[in-house]
């Protein structure tokens, strides 16, 4: 894999070449959906030049597909938005740009971050970079690839439930998932406003340090942004860190275990204090995730209606026209949140689905903050099993469902979580272990992911 120091100092242009190469290299996987080759040579040779200096100068990356961006069209993986332009880009990427960063292209994606394999991408899924009969992970599996294969020291992403998390750790590399605000969401394609997020992938915790405190801060375009509280720090001393009960049952496959445990024991050799925790009402949370998400997906995707965004379909009167763009542009996927979104949302049932997944949320929260007046960090997996294999959840919504277990708390609560890299089951396949802190501790998770990088 690559990292950020590997492209400090050297020929932008010849980072980007060797990026756009090694992207290219990758069509196998298909990773990535576009490339931004024009614009990013254009600003590598401004790098040379010396016009644009930064913390990231002439580094590349690339940014998952929903993040609005020059130089390719931002398709969020689907049939809508397949030729738009945007106007303007993401506050993330203007910030990664302002310290020199290159984007060279666009990643895949569950359309409108919708699933966790990438297989829900209307431009066909993108495969596992260590098996390519298996999945990516989702919804950002073409950025988490993208880094696995080295093409790109970092990646940007967004994860709403576990889409930076869940890929990261099945391509064996680190994934941060940030406290909710703490980078702007203006210019990423919405989808579940209460819980969406944004950050990144790399190779180690350094380098997605680096990335989340460029990205990191208040933005006047997005009203849920945080004052920049991230600041890159050392690892705090003999830490007390909980591992939760409900993720470690004997439902968990037994390599994804043995390898959390393989962290844990790193943990306890380098001081700090583990004890088993429990949050008795996680067992609620993806009932919790799939009324609230689905709920907020049906009032973000009513904006595309043929009308505003994208495609139009042909048709002889209004309705008609909004109901064949829908029925022609959006995924199964897409549809299905639709419909249970505002059914959830409609009267009648709005009390006894909507309001009531909300109380629960605060009940959840409630257990969070508890466990926080005592522990620093909770500990377990990222996912219940190692990349399944392509096809093996399609069939089945649920099914797929039920891989967003250990990964949708953190996000309905606002966490930060981040997945470090465990090592590999017995037939090589990464395993991700995943690290929650309370609000606004993200430097102090990357401190501790820091310190035991290489400690055996
Ligand atoms: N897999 C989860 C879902 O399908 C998470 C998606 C995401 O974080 N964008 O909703």
């Amino acid at each position: 894999m690559a990292t950020i120091s590997d492209y400090i100092g050297k020929s932008a242009t010849d980072n980007v070449n060797k990026a756009i190469d090694a992207a290219e290299k990758s069509y196998e996987y298909h990773a990535g959906l576009s490339l931004t080759r024009e614009r990013a040579l254009e600003r590598a040779a401004k790098v040379d030049s010396g016009e644009i200096t930064g913390r990231l100068a002439g580094v590349p990356f690339v940014a998952k597909d929903n993040f609005l961006a020059f130089g390719a069209p931002t398709t969020a993986a689907s049939k809508f938005l397949e030729h738009f332009n945007a106007p303007l880009q993401a506050t993330a990427i203007e910030k990664l740009e302002a310290e020199g960063a290159i984007c060279i292209g666009k990643t895949n994606l569950d359309a409108f971050a919708h699933g966790g394999s990438t297989e829900n991408s209307a431009f066909g899924p993108t495969l596992n970079a260590a098996d390519k009969t298996r999945v990516a992970g989702g919804s950002s599996g073409g950025s988490a690839v993208a880094t696995a294969l080295g093409a790109v020291p970092f990646a940007i992403g967004t994860d709403t439930g576990g889409s930076i998390r869940q890929p990261a750790s099945f391509n064996g590399v680190v994934g941060v998932k940030p406290t909710y605000g703490t980078v702007s969401r203006y210019g990423v394609v919405a989808m579940a406003s209460s819980t969406d997020t944004i950050g990144c992938f790399a190779s180690n915790a350094s380098d997605a340090e680096l990335v989340m405190d460029i990205m990191a801060g208040i933005d006047e375009n997005d009203a849920t942004t945080l004052p920049d509280f991230f600041a890159p720090t050392d690892v705090k001393a003999s830490q007390k860190i909980g591992v939760i009960k409900e993720f470690m049952t004997t439902d968990v496959d037994a390599d994804v275990r043995a390898r959390t445990n393989d962290y844990i024991e790193k943990l306890k050799a380098a001081g700090h204090t583990i004890e088993e925790v429990s949050l008795p009402i996680l067992k609620y949370a993806l009932a919790m995730y799939y009324i609230i998400v689905p709920a907020e997906i049906s009032s973000n995707l009513a904006r595309y209606d043929g009308i505003r965004y994208g495609a139009r379909a042909e048709s002889g009167s209004l309705s008609e026209l909004y109901g064949k763009s829908r029925d022609q542009c959006f995924m199964a996927e897409n549809k299905r949140r639709i419909m249970i979104g505002s059914y959830v949302l409609s009267s009648g049932y709005f009390d006894a689905f909507y309001l009531q997944a909300q109380k629960a949320r605060t009940l959840m929260i409630n257990e969070f903050n508890e466990l926080f007046e005592t522990y620093d960090v909770l500990i377990g997996p990222v996912s219940p099993t190692p990349a399944f294999k392509l096809g093996e959840n399609t069939a089945d919504p649920v099914k797929m469902y039920l891989a967003d277990i250990m990964t949708v708390p953190a996000s309905l609560a606002g966490l930060p979580a981040i997945s470090v890299p465990g090592g590999a089951t017995s037939d090589g396949l990464p395993v991700g272990v995943q690290l929650i802190g309370q609000r606004r501790s993200d430097a102090q998770l990357l401190a501790l992911a820091k310190s035991l990088e290489g400690a055996n």
